[in-house]
């Protein structure tokens, strides 16, 4: 029942990310979050461990789009120097711009990472996709009552998941 939240592989930050990672799972794409997964909600434009993540992706040749679920205006001005493959206004846990963007990539499931800061979201629609689902920390911790209450019941599921 919880399994469906459970993310493949869980890390600190997008750096942390071993080095020969998406070679040994035999990555080819990777579908990227951006809000507290690349930088905090409130930096409008990539910042240093953004840029050095995205190439990273680039150098080892992997096929990358931000798959994110905020506005299409955040995610372009995001996007305006990087000139990524974008899905805006993704609705994941819904999988239609998951679709779209592996469609675009010519990408297999089995081929694809998906990585976000969130359960409900990027884990959820990732898992339902049969993806490599990978889970980093938020980057801020200061985020609306609604949001730390989501984060609450992530924490306990991963707390069931790594007690099994
Ligand atoms: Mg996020």
């Amino acid at each position: 029942m919880l399994k469906r939240f459970y993310p493949a592989y869980i890390y600190k930050s997008v750096a942390d990310i071993e080095d020969d990672f998406f070679k040994k799972h035999n990555i080819k794409n990777v579908l990227l979050d951006i809000d507290n997964t690349l930088v905090p909600y409130t930096l409008e434009k990539p910042n240093e461990f953004a840029i050095s993540f995205i190439n990273r992706l680039k150098k080892e040749g992997l096929n990358i789009c931000l798959v994110s679920n905020n506005s299409k205006s955040r995610v372009t001005l995001f996007n305006s120097d990087l000139g990524l493959n974008v899905r805006y206004r993704a609705s994941k846990p819904l999988t239609h711009a998951i679709r779209s963007a592996m469609k675009s990539m010519g990408a297999k499931p089995s081929e694809t990472a998906i990585i976000g800061d969130q359960l409900f979201t990027d884990i959820y629609s990732g898992n339902r996709m049969k993806l490599t689902t990978v889970l980093v920390e938020p980057l801020e911790a200061k985020e609306s009552r609604f949001f730390q209450l989501k984060r609450h019941m992530e924490k306990k599921i991963l707390s069931i998941m790594n007690n099994k």
